[in-house]
């Protein structure tokens, strides 16, 4: 079956010099919910801004790279978009908009859909993160939590089928993470998701790619790699508190 994400052997280096990503492969099933972990600075963001042709800049696509079977290039670009919705790390850089309704449309309108179905759209969305009755309040008024909701559901009001989600729990409250995390439990498509709310991962994702100063070091069962405590201090995660009594191989 064509994989939801092939990542071939992709390459990236910031205009600094900075090799930031240094041959990174993995291909991800449609339906995989998968987890990327890795230390500050392993090229987590980098990889997923790869994934809707963010990066790199030039447009001049990315062969490494292939969504649903078709390879991010100039020509295919407004369709990869449409495909892969990706949540930012810092929801005020997604949000700018006078209006949570406005946000939430604005992607559904750059489909040209009719205003019968974008107004579907956002009320479905809103409604998935439990934000119905906020569409004209101002997202910049919002909590934090809020402002992170409005922005996925701007992403959800365009159906992706592949959604990559860079750190989405950061700056959120325990509530808001436990919110935010049965939100994305319902939610079907394919997911990665870059973070390291390691307990996010553990209940989320059944599979993680761990990455390291640009490369994947693993690729496996996030039970089996996130018990191992060696392996985890060596890339400068923790082994998390919910699997602090399991054995690696257990
Ligand atoms: P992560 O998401 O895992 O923290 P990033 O993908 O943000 O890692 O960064 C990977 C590497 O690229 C880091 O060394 C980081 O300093 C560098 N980097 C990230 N963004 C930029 C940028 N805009 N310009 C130059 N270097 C960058």
């Amino acid at each position: 079956m064509t994989p939801a994400i092939a990542v071939k052997d992709l390459r990236y280096r910031y205009h600094d010099g900075k090799e930031a990503l240094n041959g990174i492969s993995f291909t991800v099933k449609e339906g995989e919910c998968v987890g990327l972990i890795g230390p500050n600075g392993a090229g987590k963001s980098t990889i997923l801004q790869h994934l809707n042709g963010i990066l790199p800049e030039t447009l001049g696509g990315n062969p490494s790279v292939t969504i649903l079977g078709q390879a991010v290039s100039p020509a295919t670009l407004p369709e990869i978009r449409r495909n892969v919705g990706l949540l930012f790390q810092d929801p005020d850089d997604q949000l700018f908009c006078p209006s949570v309704y406005e946000d939430v449309a604005f992607g559904p309108e750059q489909f040209g859909l009719p205003t019968s179905e974008i107004v579907e759209r956002v009320s479905k969305a809103l409604a998935q993160v439990g934000l119905l009755g906020f569409e004209k309040r101002s997202p910049h008024h919002l909590s934090g939590g809020e402002k992170q909701r409005v922005c996925l559901a701007g992403i959800l009001a365009c159906s992706p089928r592949v959604l990559a989600l860079d750190e989405p729990t950061s700056d959120l409250d325990p509530r808001g993470k436990r919110e935010l995390k049965n939100i994305l439990k319902q939610i079907t498509a394919t997911k990665i998701i870059a973070s390291h709310d390691l307990e996010l991962v553990v209940t989320l994702c059944s599979r993680v790619i761990v990455v390291d100063a640009g490369i994947v070091v693993a690729d496996g069962p996030t039970v089996q790699l996130l018990s191992d405590e060696t392996f985890m201090l060596a890339h400068g995660l923790e082994k998390p508190h919910s699997l602090q009594h399991r054995h690696p191989h257990n």
